[in-house]
């Protein structure tokens, strides 16, 4: 829907921070519905960081509360003069004045307007500080650390100046089948347990946290931006895993509906980084891990909650400062262009200071705070080559290296730089083993490409359909019910999971199609030569590894009948998909 609207409502060449660009909160069917996987929401707009299609999934209770509202999903036109945020409120939606929440963080934007309402269980997704500052690296929030994080969607907010949508509603979701959608949820959950007991036990006690130093030990997390060998360079990477992550919970957090909730909140009672706080997901362990050499797992806690408060990515935020920190080690910026502040890998007192100014876009933060790309052009001399991107959004925390089908991904999704599109390898992981495990590494492209394009179609179908990534892996093993199952108990269709991923096809192609209007193509993205092996790691598991990236994008152009040139999907399988309209576009008739 988000795709569609914006496709057809929007001129190429909208400047993704004027009045024309549109942001939309969209749901999916599943959304609220206590089918044990249905708690998000999807932002959309023109991505300001990438110039890109742009989309970025949170969970949290947003979305349901929308839907209790009555509405399935809300476009802004326009620009607001002063600062606005909309009030959602049972069929009814109003813009109200924010001037007395502008500058304020998420946190207390949030308790405002519950307070505001009168109501605790108001939802609220909103921008921090850095949206209002048009950082391109910010993000929206909501339930005070679940982030629509990637894309630079909060800079659209910022620049519309909408502070916030506010929800609340008293109405029930319309099910068609409320008892058969209560069997399938029963269903899921028993033989989800049964089977994968130890991968729902482990993932409920640590979240994605309890994979960081596996991760790191297997060479799938970057390290020293993306120039070292995690299980060499990071030796302690378990410090800031799991146990010594989960040591900091005060309670446990789950999304609208979960069954299995991952999160939690955290306290530090003293010292220098003393904060409370959401536990932070893996790839936020990772990137101001890892990558930064950082193995001070309370500095990490306190970061996660200034990113979380000011809105800022926390993917983008730690490839930033770990850029600053090899400009810095190699003489392009001194201390007095930082202010004072001395970087040096794993130095937590530098990389929290850091992460406040770009929160806060100051001093040096300024520079860093749309991004590595951006920062580059600003310093020059060369430092391009220490910034890790693709089309301007930073790389998350999952090597091409050890898996090549992420760095397709990567290149291919219509928000480049993405890894939540495309993971084949998890096709591998679920398929019988048990976690902690890994799937062998498969550097061979061949045949590839329908593996990578069933997987990129199956996660359109779970982010449309408004479910999260982690229980719907489940849906793999035998005799569980399908997305199909639940969506037709929710609709009362009759979708085969095949029609279901037809329209993952589609979202795939509308999305791609956006960009091909802008007049992106597929080769003129490109990932940094230290995310592909050129010149290889010398130590490591990933030792000696030069993947051959452009081989995996053309299977997989090949595979979902896109031209490896132009990006375009074909006329024919457009008009099969029902797009007619936009072949004509694409092919000027
Ligand atoms: Fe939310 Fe975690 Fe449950 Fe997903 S698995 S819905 S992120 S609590």
């Amino acid at each position: 829907m988000g795709a569609r609207i914006l496709y057809s409502s929007m001129k190429p060449e909208t400047e993704p921070l004027g009045p024309e660009n549109i942001i939309g909160f969209t749901t999916g069917i599943l959304t609220g519905t206590f089918s044990p996987l249905g708690s998000s929401f999807t932002a959309v707009g023109k991505s300001p960081l990438t110039g890109t299609w742009g989309d970025s999934r949170a969970g949290g209770y947003f979305g349901a509360e929308l839907k209790c509202a009555g509405f399935d999903a809300i476009f802004f036109y326009g620009r607001s003069s002063k600062p606005v945020y909309l009030w959602v409120n049972d069929g009814k939606a109003e813009i109200e004045d924010a001037s007395g929440i502008w500058g304020k963080d998420v946190v207390e934007t949030e308790n405002f307007l519950k307070g505001q309402h009168g109501d605790n269980r108001v939802q609220v997704a909103s921008i921090g500080p850095a949206g209002e500052r048009l950082s391109l690296i910010s993000c929206i929030i909501t339930d005070r650390g679940r982030a629509a994080g990637r894309s630079g969607l909060g800079a659209i907010m910022g620049s519309k100046n909408l502070k916030a949508v506010a929800a609340r509603g008293t109405g029930k979701i319309p099910i068609a089948n409320h008892d058969k959608l209560m069997d399938l949820r029963k269903r899921f959950i028993d033989l989800a347990k049964e089977e994968r007991e130890f991968y729902w036990e482990y993932f409920m006690k640590y979240g994605t946290s309890g994979a960081t130093a596996m991760l790191s030990t297997s060479g799938d997390s970057p390290c020293r931006n993306w120039t070292g060998a995690a299980s060499i360079d990071f030796p302690n990477a378990e410090k800031v895993s799991d146990d010594n992550v989960i040591k900091y919970m005060t309670g446990k957090y789950g999304c609208h509906g979960c069954p299995m909730p991952c999160g939690g909140y955290v306290k530090v009672e003293s010292g220098p980084y003393a904060c409370e706080a959401m536990k932070p997901q893996y790839e936020t362990l990772a990137a101001f891990g890892a990558l930064l050499l950082n193995d001070n797992v309370e500095a990490i806690l306190l970061i996660n909650e200034i990113c979380n408060r000011y809105g800022l990515d926390t993917i983008s935020t730690g490839s930033a400062i770990a850029f600053a920190i090899e400009c810095y080690l190699n003489g392009l910026i001194t201390k007095e262009d930082t202010g004072e502040v001395e970087l040096a890998w794993g130095n937590a007192d530098s990389i929290v200071e850091l992460t406040r100014m770009v929160a806060r876009r100051e001093g040096f933060g300024a520079v860093l705070a749309d991004g590595v790309r951006v920062a580059a052009s600003k310093i020059g001399k060369g430092s391009e080559r220490f910034a890790v991107h693709v089309a301007g959004q930073e790389l998350p925390m999952h090597d091409p290296k050890l898996t090549p089908t992420f760095g397709s991904a990567y290149l291919l999704d219509a928000t480049p730089g993405r890894h939540t599109q495309g993971f084949e390898m998890y096709l591998d992981t679920l398929s019988g083993a048990k976690m902690p495990s890994f799937p062998e590494i498969k550097y061979d492209s061949t045949g590839k490409g329908d593996g990578m394009a069933s997987m990129a179609h199956f996660n359109h179908v779970v982010n449309s359909l408004g479910v999260c990534q982690f229980p719907s892996n489940l849906c793999a093993i035998q005799g569980t019910p399908s997305l199909a199952d639940f969506a037709n108990a929710a609709t009362g269709w009759n979708m085969t999971m095949e029609e279901l991923l037809v329209c993952g096809e589609r979202i795939a192609c509308m999305r791609q199609a956006f960009n091909v209007r802008e007049g992106f193509k597929p080769t003129d993205f490109r990932l940094p030569d230290r995310a592909i092996g050129k010149p290889p790691l010398a130590s490591g598991p990933l030792k000696g590894v030069t993947v051959e990236i452009g081989n995996w994008v053309r299977e997989y152009c090949r595979s979902a009948d896109w031209d490896y040139g132009t990006g375009k999907p074909s006329e024919r399988k457009l008009t099969r998909l029902g797009l007619a309209d936009v072949a004509n576009d694409l092919y000027e008739k």
